[in-house]
C-alpha cells in the first residue's frame, strides 16, 4: 500500500525578539523566546516511483520549484542520506506566508522529520536539526517547537516551560516585508532599549502572564513599524479592546495580540477588519505539543 504522511507544521511568534551583534558573515546574534501557535501548514508527503521532487501548494503565491524551503529540505535529504526515490509534497498553506511567522521554515521541518519517517533513516532530533540549518536559522527551531529560548544565529536552543494559557488575535496587513531588509535596516548602536528577555523566562518560568505580557518586545519593530504605521495601528485596536499586550512577531508585519478571553479578541478582530486595518485575521491559541514527535 501507498505510504502517506500527513504533518502538522504549526507557525511560531516571537514573544520578545533581540538582536544582540551582527556577525561579519551577515547573519546576526540574537536571543528570542519562541512560542508554536496553534495556527499550521498541512504537508502531506508520499514516495514517488520517479527520482524527482514534486511541490504542489493550494497557494498561488508561493513558489513551487527549487525556491520552495520544502523543495530545498526534500533535495538535501536525498542527498544526504542518499535516498533515490522520489517525493511528491502537497502544501495546505494556512500560516500567512512572507509574516514573519516562519511558514516556509515550517514546512521545511516537516519534510525533514517526514522524510526521516518515510525512508526509515531513524534520524535524532539534534540531526535533524544539524541538516536543518543549512536551510534557515528558524529550521532547528521548527523541528523541535513549544517554547524556546533562540540564541546564536536561531540555532542554540533551550526548552522553556509552556507559558500560562490565553487567546491569540494573529493579524497580518496586507503588505509584504522582506527580512533582509528588516535587518539590513537595524540601526543597532542607536537602539535606546533592549527586550528584558531574561525577565520574560523568569515570567515563564513562574507562570505570571501579565508580568509576561508587560514585557513582550521585538527591536525590528524600530524598522518595520517605521515603515508601515498600519502595524502601530493595529496594536493601537488591539489594546484599545482589551489586549495584555500587542507585539508584531519575527520581521513582521504580522501582528499578535494576547487576551484572556475569545470574546474580547473576537471584538478586537471585528474593529480591525471593519476598519480595513487587514484581512489576514486568525483567533489561534499557544501550542504546547511538539512538531511531530
Ligand atoms: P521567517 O519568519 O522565517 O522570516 P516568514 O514567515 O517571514 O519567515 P515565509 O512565509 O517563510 O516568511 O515566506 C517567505 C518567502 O519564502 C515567501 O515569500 C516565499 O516566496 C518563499 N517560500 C519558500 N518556501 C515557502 C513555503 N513552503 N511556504 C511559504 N513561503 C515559502
Amino acid at each position: 500500500m501507498e505510504q502517506k504522511l500527513v504533518l502538522k507544521a504549526h507557525g511560531k511568534i516571537n514573544l520578545g525578539l533581540d538582536v544582540v551583534r551582527r556577525l561579519e558573515n551577515g547573519y546576526h546574534e540574537v536571543r528570542m523566546i519562541m512560542q508554536s501557535v496553534e495556527l499550521a501548514d498541512i504537508v502531506t508527503i508520499k514516495k514517488s516511483a520517479e527520482d524527482n521532487i514534486v511541490i504542489r501548494a493550494d497557494q498561488k503565491t508561493i513558489p513551487c520549484d527549487e525556491r520552495n524551503l520544502a523543495y530545498k529540505a526534500a533535495k538535501l535529504m536525498k542527498e544526504t542520506y542518499g535516498i533515490s526515490e522520489g517525493v511528491e509534497i502537497f502544501l495546505e498553506k494556512h500560516i500567512p506566508v512572507a509574516a514573519g511567522m516562519a511558514g516556509g521554515s515550517a514546512d521545511c521541518a516537516a519534510v525533514l522529520k517526514g522524510m526521516d519517517e518515510l525512508f526509515c533513516l531513524g534520524l535524532t532530533l539534534e540531526e535533524l536539526q544539524k541538516t536543518g540549518v543549512k536551510l534557515g536559522a528558524d529550521v532547528p527551531y521548527c523541528l523541535m517547537g513549544g517554547c524556546a529560548l533562540s540564541e546564536g544565529i536561531g540555532e542554540v536552543l533551550t526548552g522553556l516551560k509552556e507559558p500560562p494559557e490565553c487567546v491569540l488575535l494573529l493579524v497580518k496587513p496586507d503588505i509584504n516585508v522582506s527580512t533582509k531588509y528588516v535587518y539590513r535596516n537595524l540601526k543597532l548602536e542607536t537602539l535606546e532599549r533592549h527586550p528584558d528577555i531574561d525577565g520574560m523566562m523568569r515570567d515563564i518560568e513562574n507562570g505570571a502572564l501579565e508580568s509576561l505580557c508587560e514585557k513582550l518586545e521585538n527591536v525590528l519593530e524600530s524598522v518595520t513599524g517605521k515603515q508601515y504605521p498600519v502595524i502601530g495601528k493595529i496594536e493601537h485596536v488591539m489594546k484599545e479592546e482589551g489586549a495584555l499586550q500587542a507585539v508584531m512577531s519575527g520581521s513582521g508585519p504580522t501582528v499578535f495580540g494576547i487576551f484572556k478571553e475569545t470574546e474580547t479578541a473576537r471584538k478586537a478582530m471585528n474593529k480591525i477588519r471593519e476598519k480595513g486595518l487587514a484581512r489576514e485575521v486568525y483567533i489561534s491559541g499557544f501550542f504546547h505539543g511538539k512538531n511531530n514527535p
